[in-house]
């Protein structure tokens, strides 16, 4: 298969959340598994000194009537490359998609002349591909435009994300020089405006997203933002590929940011770990239990029912450190909350991937109280290093762990259904409740290490559909 991926962000390039990771691994599994593959990205200014890149040629896209110039800047790789494209005035900025004040204004232009640029960098290249790989809004106006050209290229556009949907004011349609007739209900328009996360899901010969439940969601109401209807018309091309996790990259075995090194066979080293952590932050730890978190601070992650929650449960012996940035309101809310219990919780307001591998290796719990949640790398990563999850039952978090039942003992964490801090409360009293019974919890942590949350059979998924895509008329 000649395959090319676009993303708007991968690792090791660029990163603000999952679909970093789930498209960086993504171009390393398909070409160990043989398949020619290409990863198309900005070439954004944190990326810019990558090295070992050529320049292939120069590409000119108009918007309006001005004829916007960019670089094809590749870097190649074993079975493929990587594909930028440079242009600067769109690209060479601080941060990915915007700044603490709000989104680039501009950014329907900046991603419009990406999906532009990259389909220009396919025929330059004569790259041939048999089937492209499209991920979220910023390469979501990409169908319509191989669509409007004819060009014969199969399509799967992959939703992470159905929050986040890119929608503009019309006036993008000239700017990019889209033909009216695709401004319609059944086309790219929702309420007036042009979506170009709709415009991914009508235009594409496949829609996916990355867990089975999170799918069949987003066809309800509840889930749906606005676009479930016109998901639910298009039910017989929508699928769920559960992500994996890269476990070169997170595997406390082999894993050279946490302070000590373990495995399950020698899982009281784990604890060295919380030691090692409660001194670099300066926050006491001891034999309590720890339940951490790591994760945007965002309205979906379930950050209001979680500062809920904690008001009640830092009563209780234990101990709780929470790294994330994000919206104001709930970083706000979190600090407060630690300046009310200083020796119970620790609110770390930042982004840092080094303290994160810190804190899943630390932690005995890692919390996930999401309102809707695609996939979730979290609760993977969390089980991978025996932090036993306590996440809320949705989308992919319902796919992977699996309720303790005290009958059976079975079950790789703690869930509950409600999206109440009651809920989540009496939960989190379980989950410190199982600690105290260190037989549960043992029982509990063990079953989750040894899950195989691995990309192997996902990947597989993903090829066994390109071949599908391929074949289509
Ligand atoms: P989402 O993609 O919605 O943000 P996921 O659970 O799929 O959520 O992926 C989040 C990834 O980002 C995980 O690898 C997590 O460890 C990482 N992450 C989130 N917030 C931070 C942070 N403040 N510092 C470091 N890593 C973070």
């Amino acid at each position: 298969m000649r395959i090319g991926i676009v993303a708007s962000e991968a690792v090791p390039f660029a990163k603000t959340g999952g679909l970093a990771d789930v498209a960086g691994t993504l171009f390393k599994v398909f070409r160990e598994m043989g398949n020619e593959t290409y990863l198309f990205l900005p070439f954004y200014k944190t990326v810019k000194n990558v090295g070992n890149t050529r320049n292939a040629g120069t590409i000119s896209v108009k918007i309006g009537s001005q004829d916007m110039e960019g670089n094809i800047i590749v870097q190649d790789e074993e079975n493929g490359a990587v594909i930028f494209i440079e242009q600067d005035y769109y690209f060479n900025r601080d941060n990915l998609y915007g700044t603490k004040e709000g989104d680039y204004p501009d950014n329907a232009e900046r991603f419009g002349f990406f999906d532009i640029a990259v389909l220009k960098a396919i025929e330059k290249l004569n790259l041939n591909l048999d089937v492209l790989h499209l991920n979220d809004w910023q390469s979501g106006l990409i169908p319509l435009f191989i669509k409007d050209s004819g060009m014969k290229i199969g399509t799967l556009f992959t939703i992470h994300n159905l929050g986040y949907q890119g929608n503009f004011e019309q006036g993008i349609l000239d700017l990019l020089h889209i033909n009216r007739k695709y401004f319609t209900m059944e086309g790219c328009e929702f309420y007036g405006n042009v979506s170009f996360l709709k415009s991914g899901i009508v235009y594409s010969d496949y829609i996916s997203t990355v867990s089975p439940t999170y799918a069949k969601e987003i066809q309800t109401p509840e889930y749906g933002v606005g676009m479930d209807g016109i998901l639910r018309k298009r039910k017989d091309r929508l699928i769920g590929i559960l992500n994996g996790i890269d476990y070169s990259a997170w595997n406390p075995s082999t894993d050279g940011m946490i302070y000590q090194n373990y495995t399950l066979s020698e899982i009281t080293k784990k604890k060295i770990n919380k030691e090692k952590l409660a001194e670099e932050l300066k926050f006491e730890i001891s034999d309590k239990p720890l339940f951490g978190m790591v994760s945007r601070l965002a309205g979906q992650k379930g950050v209001d029912i979680l500062t809920d929650a904690l008001k009640d449960f830092l009563k209780e012996d234990v101990k709780v450190v929470i790294l994330g940035t994000g919206e104001k309101a709930l970083e706000d809310a979190l600090t407060e909350l630690s300046a009310l219990y200083p020796d119970k919780l620790k609110a770390l307001i930042k982004f840092d991937n080094t303290l994160a591998h810190k804190i899943y290796a630390a932690s005995d719990f890692f919390m996930m109280p999401s309102k809707y949640e695609p996939c979730g790398l979290g609760q993977l990563i969390a089980l991978k290093y025996g932090a036993v999850p306590v996440v809320r039952e949705t989308g992919g978090l319902k796919d992977t762990i699996d309720n303790y039942n005290e009958y059976t003992h079975c079950g790789n964490g703690f869930s509950f259904e409600e999206y109440s801090g009651k809920a989540l409360l009496e939960t989190l009293k379980k989950a410190n409740n199982a600690y105290r019974d260190r037989k549960v919890y043992d029982s509990i942590q063990t079953i989750g290490m040894l899950c195989d949350f691995s990309w192997g059979r996902s990947a597989e998924t993903y090829l066994k559909l390109f071949e599908k895509i391929k074949a289509l008329p």
